[in-house]
């Protein structure tokens, strides 16, 4: 008998060389080719699948249930987006209320939270020198950062 390849991450039985067995990298485990599954729905992951937050193995179906909404197009954000205090956004979908311009087309890759809503530059100094209640305006800037 071959020395096995190592255990199976899903049944944890030892995996021979001459079966069937596929190496996720990210993870750095072995599986059966019938034992990596959907850590949600546990149905057999064959094609390509998503690892979600680089640990549990996911079929498409779940990855887009357990990946949050864009707060605009309300599709899930599985690949890149944005976290801004205003919720999860697909980078083109985050966008200043008054001109709809993308803050990640900017240069600055910046934008101004004026009494809670985000503007570009140019439309957050209109907003801001808006004559407002006495309490004035709330203003913050803040840069964008995409990521996973
Ligand atoms: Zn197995
Ligand atoms: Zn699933
Ligand atoms: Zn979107
Ligand atoms: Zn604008």
């Amino acid at each position: 008998m071959a020395e096995p390849v190592g255990p199976c991450a899903g049944c944890s039985e030892p995996i021979f060389r001459d079966q069937d067995h596929l190496a996720v990298r990210d993870l750095g485990r072995l599986y059966h080719i019938n034992c990596l599954n959907c850590t949600n729905c546990r149905d057999n992951l064959r094609g390509p699948f998503s690892l979600w937050e680089y640990q549990d193995p996911l079929c498409d179906r779940c990855l887009e249930e357990r990946s949050p909404r864009c707060e605009e197009c309300h599709n899930p954000v599985s690949d890149m987006k944005v976290r801004t205090k205003f919720g999860y956004f697909h980078p083109d979908c985050f966008v200043c209320t008054a001109c709809k311009f993308p803050f990640i087309n900017d240069q600055e890759k910046t934008y101004y939270n004026v009494d809670g809503r985000p503007f570009c530059h140019r439309d957050a100094m209109e907003e801001v020198n808006r004559p407002v209640a006495p309490s004035g305006h709330q203003f913050q800037e803040t840069h964008v950062r995409e990521g996973f």
